[in-house]
């Protein structure tokens, strides 16, 4: 997937705009990653880089001080996603459905359908782009 100039900004904007013990360093990670504070999920705690990469911090439980980089399209939506609850303005990053995308697998499923499980298949997006032959 490409990671706009625009996506860039919006982020560096987001993390600019934090409140302060947002960026105290014994509660957050977010002034060593430089990263935005997406949410917290089990234990481990999902940012998200202005440059598209998504920072997993303590995603092996035993080690919780690890960060783990992620920069797959699935990944990357599904921070949008999460993230566009919390900040309102990701979700201007969110690609638009395409004409014939087809709706996916998990929407028929609750847990993924009302969004408490975020499907790694569409992304957390509900639909698949057609597939290309
Ligand atoms: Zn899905």
């Amino acid at each position: 997937m490409v990671w706009s100039r625009r996506a860039e900004q919006i982020l560096l904007r987001l993390i600019g705009e934090l409140p302060s013990e947002q960026l105290d360093p014994t509660r957050t990670h977010t002034v060593r990653l430089g990263a935005l504070h997406i949410g917290t999920s089990m234990w481990a705690d999902y940012y998200l880089r202005p440059n598209g990469d998504v920072v997993v911090v303590g995603e092996d439980y035993d080690h919780p001080e690890v960060d783990t980089v992620y920069s797959d399209r699935s990944n990357v939506m599904k921070l949008l996603v999460w993230g566009s609850k919390r900040y309102p303005k990701l979700g201007e990053l969110i690609p638009v459905r395409p004409p014939g995308a087809v709706d996916c697998p998990c929407r028929a499923i609750p847990i993924f359908a009302e969004g408490k499980v975020l499907c790694s298949k569409c992304g957390a997006l509900g639909w698949l782009a057609p597939t290309v032959t």
